[in-house]
């Protein structure tokens, strides 16, 4: 990261110059202040090659163009928008972009969901009931499942589609349980955050049961690493519930087992991809638990992280932060690693709220407090001055996810996001998609496009696109070491990529 050095003394010397003017300020300061403000920007010293200036010249022009446009995407609705991004110049600028790594994704939404009805939902033994609130459940069995309260009965797939003249409307319906994109009006469907977030863990539940059957979960992880990885993204450390995974007889597996095979299937990945640098998984367990439970979670996570040190990378917790319990609620159990000298990084999720003075408000310096190497969205740290000076001061980064802030209705138009005034003073920040499946998003480029057109503004260049792609490997859970590698592989990606599109 650059270091603004001597900085200070320049802003004093022109402002002391300004206010002593009696005249019309000399334009030459007022160019100086200009290009140093934007010299402190997330990017701002980067120094581009040739090659590299008449890329961003043409990324200029792009971006002038698409402000201009009376349809402004990151000013709509993602629903609305996403159309229009995908015919966006800059967006294929984006996808082909070599994009290092995506910090921040959730285990369930990392693959589009018209992949899961068309290739998992028409597997033999899938079972379907409807619950009293018009959600869906899924389960793989030999046999007959046992009822689920609150649920229809069961009614294998296989069955319900021969007695149809036409499955599309079914598909269509299955699709729209998985994920929370719509075409019809967002604002319409969901009109607060309590429906937004309801809707959001319905979804969750639906796909639990198609994604947790053993020989369905290899190939979703697989081809979840194949999206990003099409998506030119090199690594990916994922948030994972290690739920149970279970198979047609019934029988599960421990978490333990779902590690071992995320840590599988991605090696096979990585043998099959070999300019893809890896994964590493957070352990991540729900924040309605009490605090029994998350003892046990954290234990569980220690003995984990001992047992699998190289695709461990920490542990978090996940769920709405306004309906859950604070983080200081279990202060106790989030002490076990630092008391017992057992090294367990922490990726908490915090300040994903406009709750500002609540309780829940206070988990950005709670996490803080207990040593977080990265702050999941810190929507609102800008509120918190003295835990964004923490964050800037240590280098902990947030995870920045537009898309999911936005369709979970903590920002309406994207130019508002609280990450402009963030990259504006370049805080460590990276750009993730949390739960792109969710949103109708795939792989980074979506919320790239965001945080790039969106909330960047006019300013920000091919130098802050670099600087996001670079911090998302500084900023990652890789060793010192691990680090140096993947930069020289995505540094011989980024020299292609600029060689390929520079005219
Ligand atoms: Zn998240």
């Amino acid at each position: 990261m650059a270091v603004p050095l001597q900085r200070p003394h320049v802003v004093c010397l022109l402002l002391c110059c300004l206010t002593s003017c009696l005249s019309i300020p000399d334009p030459r300061q007022r160019d100086a202040l200009i290009h140093l403000e934007a010299s402190m920007q997330t990017g701002g010293q980067v120094v581009l090659s040739d090659a590299e200036q008449r890329l961003d010249a043409l990324l200029f022009k792009m971006k002038q163009e698409e402000t201009a446009k009376e349809d402004f995407p990151p000013a709509m609705h993602f629903f609305k928008a996403r159309d229009l991004i995908k015919g966006s110049p800059i967006f294929s600028l984006l996808q082909k972009m070599p994009k290092g790594g995506a910090l921040h994704l959730h285990d369930l939404a990392i693959v589009d969901v018209e992949w899961l009805v068309k290739n998992v939902t028409y597997r033999p033994y899938c079972y379907m009931c409807i619950t009293d609130n018009r959600s869906i459940r899924f389960i793989f069995s030999s046999q007959l499942p046992k009822p689920l309260q609150r649920c229809s009965p069961w009614i294998q797939l296989k069955h319900l589609r021969a007695k149809m003249v036409n499955v599309t409307e079914l598909d269509n319906s299955i699709r729209n349980n998985l994920t929370l994109y719509t075409d019809q009006e967002p604002e319409a469907v969901y009109p607060s955050q309590d429906v937004v977030w309801e809707a959001f863990e319905q979804k969750f539940l639906a796909l639990w049961g198609l994604v947790m059957y053993a020989p369905v979960f290899r190939e979703y992880f697989y081809q979840g690493l194949s999206e990003f990885y099409m998506d030119n993204v090199m690594y990916v450390e994922l948030r994972v519930l290690l739920a149970e995974i279970y198979e047609l007889d019934g029988s599960t597996h421990d978490s333990a087992f779902t590690l071992r095979t995320y840590q599988d299937i991605s090696r096979e990945f990585k043998a099959n991809h070999p300019d893809f640098f890896g994964v590493r998984v957070i352990f991540s367990i729900h924040r309605g638990v009490n605090a029994s439970v998350m003892t046990g979670a954290v234990e569980e996570a220690m003995k984990l992280q001992k047992d699998f040190p190289d695709i461990m990378a920490g542990f978090d917790m996940v769920g709405r932060e306004d309906s859950g319990k604070p983080l200081w609620d279990f202060r106790e159990a989030l002490s076990l690693p630092a008391e017992r000298g057992v090294p367990m990084p922490f990726f908490f999720h915090a300040g994903e709220t406009n709750l500002q003075g609540t309780e829940v408000d206070q988990n950005l310096l709670d996490a803080l407090l207990f040593n977080t190497s990265r702050i999941g969205h810190g929507f609102a740290l800008p509120r918190h001055p003295l835990a964004r000076d923490l964050s800037r001061r240590r280098g902990v980064a947030l995870e920045v996810c537009p898309i999911s802030n936005q369709v979970m209705k903590l920002v309406k138009d994207l130019r508002n996001h609280p990450a402009a005034g963030l990259m504006s003073e370049d805080h460590p920040v990276v750009i993730s998609s949390d739960d792109p499946a969710m949103f109708g998003a795939s792989g980074l480029s979506y919320d790239f496009y965001e945080a790039f057109v969106g909330f960047g503004g006019i300013r920000s260049h091919l130098g802050s696109l670099k600087q996001l792609a670079i911090n998302s490997i500084r900023y990652s859970s890789l060793t010192p070491q691990q680090q140096e590698e993947a930069l020289a592989q995505w540094q011989t990606k980024w020299n292609t990529f600029v060689s390929e599109n520079a005219f």
